[in-house]
């Protein structure tokens, strides 16, 4: 038996409230057995909610500040973190430390200092990652080299590129450190020429599916900036677009469906271990 796993989706999201429920069922019934939430700051109400909605479904989810919650992230949200992953440390749902990473693509954070306090924090959270050992989940905007670097000098327990973009180089430095990379809903766009040459050549090892909901809409949801101004809504993306998404990747690589699930599934359990104990069949 295989199964699909969205390794990166953000199930708490506003955008889900009305419905979130019979949207986590939909997924279930297309084959989509897991769900991996990360959170993306320290707040407890947010933690609570990210592990409650995880507990509730028999998902997983990961800790940890994402870049984008830099700015009001220092010392006293570190330790609350800390002590977060400390409360979670037998909980077998925590999965990785996540969503960190570095973003140099939002100007305020663009500034040497914001660049300095966003580095400062990836490190300090890396650290926390391998005291736990556990893998984490990486947010890499613009900062494929940064991240990187960071990574090299800290060598985590594993891990996943997140919406992973960048050049065969790259890419191999993070397999070289363990990671894999997430691919989505950017890789069923055709002008993503690049990217798609880089999903069907890279080593059969290397790729994990993420839909990175409700943003990053595949082109079968996404809305042109034309069709918004007309009225119609961006597409929301959800676990349950994991199916259609691997068919995409399966065409790229031009291998059987069945075959690129077990390999994917192969892939996700060696980027993060303890999901195996999640899978269906596996709980105790
Ligand atoms: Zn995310």
């Amino acid at each position: 038996m295989s199964f699909w796993i969205d390794t990166h989706c953000h199930l708490d999201a506003a955008e889900f409230d009305a419905d979130r429920d019979a949207m986590r069922q939909r997924a279930r019934q297309q084959g989509v057995a897991l769900c991996v939430i990360p959170a993306v700051h320290a707040h407890a109400t947010h933690v609570a909610q990210v592990q409650q909605l995880a507990h509730s479904w028999g998902d997983a989810y990961a800790l940890g500040i994402h870049p984008m919650c830099a700015p009001t992230a220092g010392e006293r949200e570190l330790r609350q973190l800390a002590d977060q992953l400390d409360a979670a440390r037998d909980d077998p749902q925590l999965v990785a430390v996540g969503e960190i990473g570095l973003d140099f693509f939002v100007p305020e954070l663009c500034t040497p200092e914001m660049r300095a306090h966003q580095d400062w924090l990836l490190r300090e959270q890396l650290r926390l990652a391998r005291q736990h050992q556990l893998p984490v989940l990486l947010h890499v905007r613009r900062s494929v080299d940064a991240v990187l670097k960071a990574l090299r000098q800290l060598p985590p327990v594993g891990g996943i590129a997140h919406a992973f973009v960048g050049s065969r180089q790259q890419a191999e430095a993070f397999l070289g450190l363990d990671c894999r990379l997430g691919f989505g809903g950017a890789m069923t766009f055709e002008r993503a020429t690049r990217l798609r040459a880089l999903a069907a050549t890279l080593p059969h090892d290397a790729i994990v599916l993420e839909t990175d909901a409700p943003d990053i809409a595949p082109s079968w949801l996404y809305a042109t900036a034309a069709e918004r101004a007309a009225g119609r809504r961006q597409g929301r993306n959800a676990p349950e677009e994991i199916p259609r998404i691997a068919q995409v990747l399966a065409g790229l690589r031009e291998q059987p469906l069945a075959q690129l699930q077990a390999q994917v599934l192969a892939n996700t359990l060696q980027a993060l271990p303890r999901l195996q104990a999640l899978l269906p069949g596996n709980t105790a």
